[in-house]
């Protein structure tokens, strides 16, 4: 696998070499920044975890550079930042027993760039050399910059992919906007109700986005809580902790959908069910 830059870094918690480490992914997210991975997909970190058969990894295309900086780590370079967010993403990768870790180490302001097609073209090599049956990444109602341009770029190479080697599902994740908004049918529902510990571990390690006082950790297990309870109105909770996502695969298999009309027929089934519901008690 040859990835654009030099310092783009694939970290194998288990020492396994490199081919046999990437080709036994089963579940494969990409996302923006160091920390996504823990945030929007945690139920497939968790569904691999001491699987034999199952195998987690993550690509975090970002440097982390540009990353917010506070407290311990207020006079930190961009430089001494984006060392410590690759620790931390490694620590990551060994709670969660990931299969690999990769990160392509791609300033924002390129990955924003739709001229730019590097990232593309990694995102295409990692796809060829892990083969998962799912791909998870942001979901394009998504309202970070970044997180809207790391999904357009995840379509762009899954269209540009041997349609043999795409994966089964595509499925867009919730971080910088929860999708409680979708209509029910329209949800992807992932249950995170068993391993608390371990989530909470996942989240944990990434100490310089919560020591500032971002208390990201406790919003997403927050977030996971309050999905579950406030699902169905009427019935008692099946699941304790569920996180949302969008099934993205019809933007995957057809090359003419245009992403954004894809989502806005989401938005406009939400908006039919909140007039529907008022005319009934008209
Ligand atoms: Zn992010």
């Amino acid at each position: 696998m040859k990835l654009h830059l030099d310092t783009a870094e694939v970290y194998i918690p288990d020492q396994q070499a490199l081919p046999q480490a990437l080709s036994r992914t089963t579940h494969l997210c990409i996302c923006a920044h160091q920390d996504d991975n823990e945030i929007m997909a945690a139920q497939p970190i968790l569904e691999c975890f001491q699987q034999p058969d199952k195998w987690f990894t993550g690509v975090v295309v970002t440097d982390g550079r540009g990353s917010a900086r506070n407290g311990l780590y207020e006079h930190y370079s961009d430089e001494e930042m984006r060392l410590v967010r690759f620790k931390e993403q490694r620590k990551a990768a060994v709670v969660g027993e990931f299969a690999a870790q990769i990160m392509l180490d791609i300033p924002s302001k390129i990955i924003k760039d739709g001229s730019n097609k590097y990232p593309v073209s990694d995102m295409i090599e990692i796809l060829r050399a892990t083969q998962p049956e799912i791909v998870y990444t942001h979901n394009l109602a998504d309202k970070h910059p970044t997180h809207v341009a790391v999904t357009l770029r995840v379509i762009e190479a899954l269209r540009q992919l041997e349609p043999q080697k795409r994966p089964a599902k595509l499925i867009g994740c919730e971080v910088w906007r929860g999708l409680d908004w979708m209509v029910d049918s329209d949800k992807v529902t992932m249950d995170l109700s068993t391993h608390e510990n371990l989530q909470f571990a996942l989240l944990g390690v990434f100490d310089s986005q919560i020591v500032g006082g971002k208390r990201y950790d406790l919003a997403s297990m927050g977030r996971r809580r309050a999905n579950a309870t406030y699902f169905e109105s009427h019935d008692v909770d099946a699941a304790t902790s569920l996180s949302y996502a969008m099934d993205m695969t019809p933007l995957m298999k057809d090359a003419e959908l245009n992403p954004a009309e894809f989502v806005q027929a989401f938005i406009l089934r939400f908006g039919k069910d909140v007039q529907e519901r008022i005319d009934q008690m008209k």
